[in-house]
């Protein structure tokens, strides 16, 4: 084989690869804005009716992307039930489940500490997450996730490691604005769509907020 015959097959062997991370992306992108759309935000709706936070959380299986299971914040009951504590609490609660090696961690805000750590120590190797904890605080008027990083272990925003020995965490909305047309553009529309509804979640929540007894509310 020529030097020549030998780069372009290897220039084709990196063509295929990359198209293949981006075809596994675009389903992986795809399937985690429909859990969102039809599994979280139908939870979360009804839980900011009860007074709680717009935070939900979804467990899926690597393999086939199915659900295992959805859940939601429900700090009314206990102010440790974030969405994503009260997800896994829910999931340990099942009579059979998978490995957490074998599952995929949605998140529809970026995990406030206690979240992260017990993502962690349930044996998760990755988070996804639609909102940041800028977002977090910028949109929906809950800035703890940064003053507990900043207070406690003296982080600026975007100061921890979202990759790490444990885990790999990724933002949704950058996982869509990777992907090629025509796909970008109907990922763009649906995100705008779900950034329309949690605004209409954080308004009922804020008009709870001071009446629910949540510490950090
Ligand atoms: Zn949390």
């Amino acid at each position: 084989m020529s030097c020549i015959q030998v780069m372009n097959s290897f220039y084709s062997l990196m063509n295929s690869i990359e198209r293949g991370t981006k075809m596994d992306d675009i389903k992986l992108t795809n399937r985690l804005l429909s859990v969102i759309e039809n599994d979280i935000l139908p939870l979360t709706m009804r839980g900011v009716d009860r007074g709680n936070k717009v935070f939900g959380a979804a467990i899926l299986r690597k393999s086939d992307l199915s659900l295992v299971i959805a859940g939601t914040n429900d700090e009314t009951s206990n102010p440790l039930w974030h969405g994503e504590v009260h997800t896994l609490k829910q999931f340990y609660e099942l009579s059979e489940r998978p490995d957490t090696k074998d599952l995929l961690f949605l998140t529809t805000h970026e995990p406030c500490t206690m979240c992260m750590s017990a993502i962690t120590w349930a044996g998760f190797d990755n988070y996804f997450y639609f909102f940041s904890h800028e977002d977090s605080r910028d949109r929906f008027a809950i800035p703890h996730d940064l003053k507990i990083m900043k207070e406690l272990y003296g982080l600026e925003p975007g100061g921890y490691h979202r990759k790490n020995a444990f885990f790999t965490s990724r933002s949704i909305p950058e996982m869509a604005s990777l992907a090629n047309e025509p796909e970008r553009s109907d990922f763009e529309n649906r995100i705008a769509e779900i950034k329309a509804t949690y605004a209409l979640a954080s308004q009922t929540y804020q008009s709870h907020k001071g009446e629910t007894g949540i510490p950090l509310d």
